[in-house]
């Protein structure tokens, strides 16, 4: 058995745990056990430094997580584009493949409360359903192997997906979403990373939502993973409590760039049964983003999105730069509120005070979306 399998083995990972560590009520325990798994492997419990940090919110159960919220258990409707059940197809040219339910460490936040930890949820007949859709489906150019988490299948296994998707001609990137450089580093191992460098181009997106998470050792996976030539994201999700605040968020981008790795994404918060008190408003992202731009490196800079309630897929947010419009003068804004104005290159016939923004003007339902007036 590898280390990291052995200390996935002494997780904290019961009702009992919960009662004996973290002097919880028996059947308050037993409540939230009931409702999502729980595993905090030995390397992410030893990050936390108080009851209630921002660690601790991110894998210690919480009574919040009971309240009967009403919100969905799949917000992003990811089951209505589940041809097979290892597959979401949303976008045109790319797919999410689940390949394991299961997570070295479960997310009290995580959007897929519904099938993580959960194996009946995903197992090989479903692996092999996955790889046959992919085959037959030639627009397909980009595979994310997702789950759960991926890096949670042995060496082998992932080989053997690996590879049968290297056998798909139309498949031209890999993508691994994986949180274990993050929550379980000791996963990354020189045996690991000589079988992904096989497989190339292959992209990892790993999952860091907070500074503390920095450490040596998830510094040296994080370098194993760029040093076999391996682009490294990250994709954070912004959290009440953990990471709402944009100091922290700041040096959680600058911190990742030290290791390598690029911030690609910045979730909002998804409305999902039992993670709902994780939200922050639009605005605190918004305001985030502003902080961040012009302040720091551009390379520090993530995506904001929200993903779509419904499943629209992942829409981007940012501040708004661009003030309004005198004639062909576009009027903005830079990182420190000063306004300049850029002379435009169309050619307005009527000098207009409205931001003319023809690429709102898309149908939608049959209906026209209206760009709106922006005063000057
Ligand atoms: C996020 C996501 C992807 C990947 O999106 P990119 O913007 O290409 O990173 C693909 N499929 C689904 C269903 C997703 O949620
Ligand atoms: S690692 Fe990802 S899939 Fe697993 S519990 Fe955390 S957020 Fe959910």
């Amino acid at each position: 058995m590898e280390l990291w399998q052995e200390m996935l083995r002494k997780s904290v990972d019961s009702s009992k745990d919960l009662v004996e560590r973290f002097g919880f009520d028996n059947e308050l325990a037993e409540r939230l056990n009931k409702l999502f798994h729980i595993r905090i492997n030995p390397y992410y419990l030893s990050l936390i430094r108080y009851p209630g940090d921002p660690i601790w919110i991110q894998c210690i159960p919480s009574e919040k997580e009971l309240e009967n919220d009403g919100f969905p258990e799949d917000p992003l409707a990811e089951d209505s584009h589940s041809p097979v059940p290892s597959i979401v197809h949303r976008y045109p040219d790319r797919v999410l493949f689940l390949t394991t339910s299961q997570c070295s460490m479960y997310c009290r936040f995580c959007t897929r409360k519904r099938k993580v930890g959960d194996s009946s949820k995903i197992n090989m007949k479903f692996i092999q359903d996955g790889i046959n859709y992919i085959a037959a489906h030639p627009e397909i150019r980009d595979v994310i192997l997702s789950g759960g988490d991926p890096l949670m299948l042995t060496d082998f296994m992932l080989e053997k997906i690996l590879k049968a998707l290297r056998d798909i001609p139309h498949i031209e990137i890999i993508r691994l979403g994986t949180k274990m450089p993050c929550v379980l580093p000791q996963r990354i191992t020189p045996k690991l990373t000589k079988m992904l460098r096989k497989y190339h181009p292959i992209y990892i997106n790993t999952h860091f939502n907070h500074p503390w998470e920095i450490t040596p050792e998830a510094k040296k996976a994080c370098e194993m993973l760029a040093d076999a030539g391996i682009p490294l994201g990250n994709q954070a999700v912004l959290m009440k409590g953990v990471n709402d605040d944009s100091d922290v968020m700041l040096e959680l981008m600058r911190k990742l760039l030290t290791m390598r790795v690029k911030p690609y994404y910045l979730y909002q918060a998804d409305i999902t049964k039992g993670a709902n008190h994780f939200r922050t408003p639009v605005s605190k992202g918004l305001e985030i983003m502003d902080k961040l731009r012009g302040h720091t490196s551009g390379l520090a800079i993530p995506y904001y999105v929200i993903d779509a309630p419904g499943g629209g897929g992942k829409i981007p947010l940012l501040p708004q730069y661009v003030i309004g419009r005198a004639g062909n003068q576009v009027i903005l804004r830079n990182y420190k509120y000063d306004i300049f104005t850029y002379p435009d290159v169309e050619e307005e016939p009527e000098p207009t005070t409205q931001v003319e923004q023809p690429y709102l003007k898309k149908k939608k339902n049959g209906k026209k979306l209206q760009p709106e007036p922006v005063e000057v």
